[in-house]
């Protein structure tokens, strides 16, 4: 089963300017939206900051979180996954990724340069999953 992640063009851009902005430092945020079958829709960014002391890590500020799921529940919705950038690395989840992973059912989306790749944690691995970025489709 291939998930299928939906990324409206002004969310990635915003990911990717991020990205370019924290160099060389790597950006991180949680993602807003909502699971329909396998489609999962993003419709918010709550850029976050990144309180890992190594430039090829990142920790979300614990206050920006619980910040971030107030605001995804506000607006009825919940916290569906989260993104960061790799600067100068790759576009798919790092070792570091994967020992701190651990939220099932949890969209990872990862910027290197102009890419950017969405995976989903689940079953104690991360599975690529199908990125469109495309208009938001009414819900
Ligand atoms: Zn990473």
């Amino acid at each position: 089963m291939t998930n299928r992640i939906e990324l409206p063009p002004e969310l990635a851009a915003a990911i990717k300017a991020q990205a370019g902005a924290a160099q060389p430092r790597e950006c991180c945020g949680l993602l807003e939206g909502v699971w329909e079958g396998d489609v999962a829709r993003v419709l918010a960014l709550y850029p976050a900051r990144n309180l890992a002391e190594a430039a090829d890590r990142f920790e979300i500020a614990p206050q920006d979180h619980i910040a971030a799921q107030k605001a995804a529940r506000a607006n009825g919705h919940v916290l569906i996954g989260c993104y960061h950038s790799h600067p100068g690395g790759r576009a798919e989840p790092s070792q570091t990724d994967r020992e701190d992973a651990g939220q099932d059912d949890f969209l990872w989306l990862i910027a290197a340069g102009e890419t950017l790749a969405a995976f989903v944690y689940l079953d104690g691995r991360f599975a690529a999953a199908e990125l469109a970025v495309c208009a938001p489709q009414p819900l």
